[in-house]
């Protein structure tokens, strides 16, 4: 069953890279369970160096036959609209039987369109592909982890790219074609990028890709517990999530949200700090290694869910991590 893969595009002032090779590797291997041709899409805005580079980087990953760089400039910001009527083209074209992207907001907001287009179902969240018609996705915030059949040639997966380990590289010779597909006239361009900004300009590490995960709950988020938090991180070189209580309060911004209607992380090690742990948060920390919970309620749910628990203030416990480092914390 021949598979068309869409490039995990690197989030604009993450790297600088036009494409996140390590998410679209994940895809790859997880496309390869479909035991037929993999072939990725890349959209760019210009067929120019950086397009080819990111092109040939991922026409190295083991299992991909094909990588299309759709270079044009209407596709500039990678927008949902000409870009789903993109894809829909080159799926009919091709006879693609499977359609897969990762559970991010910028996939959701194109695949949910080419699924529209191609008339065909898409499923969000799959953490497993049993076989071609199989898949597995938790349902209920996680609660329920369903095992969903297809019934329809044609499908459109989004998959929680984390769940997956990512296809390996392989030698350069090795490396297969980049194809420039012929980009059709009428693609509907109803809006225009017109900038993009960065939302964090911190320095700290890309929350889907940190190793270490700060996260910030409601019993953490008063200023000085903040301040120790953010500190804590530098000196971790670690990424800091918030839950969804404190986006709610606006001292933490939306992209750092992490749960249900957040992101999605694995790092290797989350440290929660005065989070309850509602199954929603938990959702989105469901494939983190080792979780270190810190809350002054031993009965906090959180704790079941937690490799490591501190039933204590998470003021004390971080200024106490701080000393621990070498780091200047204030005195009480
Ligand atoms: C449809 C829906 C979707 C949702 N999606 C998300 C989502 O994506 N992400 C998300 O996070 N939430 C989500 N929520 C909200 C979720 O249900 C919880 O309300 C939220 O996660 C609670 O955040 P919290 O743990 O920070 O706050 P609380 O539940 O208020 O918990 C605060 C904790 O801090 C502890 N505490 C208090 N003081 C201290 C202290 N000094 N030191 C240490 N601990 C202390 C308390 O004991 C308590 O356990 C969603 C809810 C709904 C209905």
């Amino acid at each position: 069953m021949d598979v068309l893969v869409l490039a995990a595009r690197d989030a604009p002032g993450a790297s600088g890279a036009l494409v996140d090779e390590e998410r679209t590797a994940r895809l790859v291997a997880a496309a390869r369970r479909f035991s037929g041709v993999v072939d990725v899409l890349l959209p760019a805005a210009a067929d120019d160096g950086a397009a080819r580079m990111a092109a040939d980087g991922l026409a190295a990953l083991q299992g991909v036959r094909r990588v299309w760089l759709a270079a044009d400039a209407r596709l500039t910001g990678w927008l949902a609209e000409p870009l789903a009527a993109l894809l829909a083209d080159v799926v009919r074209c091709e006879g693609y039987a499977r359609i897969i992207g990762d559970s991010s907001l910028a996939h959701r907001d194109v695949l949910a369109r080419l699924a529209g287009l191609l008339r065909a179902p898409a499923l969000t969240d799959v953490v497993d592909i049993i076989d071609a018609d199989t898949v597995r996705r938790p349902m209920y915030a996680g609660d329920i982890l369903a095992t969903v059949g297809i019934r329809s040639e044609l499908a459109v997966l989004l998959l929680r790219a984390v769940a997956f380990a990512p296809a390996e590289k392989i030698a350069e010779e090795a490396a297969v074609e980049v194809v420039v597909p012929e980009m059709p006239g009428n693609l509907p361009c109803p809006v225009e990028l017109l900038e993009e900004e960065a939302g964090d300009s911190s320095g700290r590490p890309d929350l889907g890709r940190a190793r270490i995960v700060l996260g910030m709950g409601r019993g953490a988020m008063d200023t000085e517990s903040r301040a120790l938090l953010l500190q804590l991180a530098e000196k971790l070189g670690a990424a800091v999530a918030a839950t969804r209580a404190v986006v709610d309060e606006g001292l933490a911004p939306n992209d750092w949200q992490v749960g249900q209607t957040g992101k999605q992380i694995a790092p290797a090690l989350y440290i929660a700090f005065g989070i309850s742990g509602a199954h929603q948060h938990l959702a989105g920390i469901a494939d983190a290694e080792t979780i270190i919970a810190v809350n002054t309620d031993a009965d906090a749910p959180i704790f079941a869910a937690a490799d490591h628990g501190l039933a204590m203030d998470a003021r004390k416990a971080l200024k106490a991590l701080l000393a621990e480092l070498g780091e200047h914390v204030p005195d009480e």
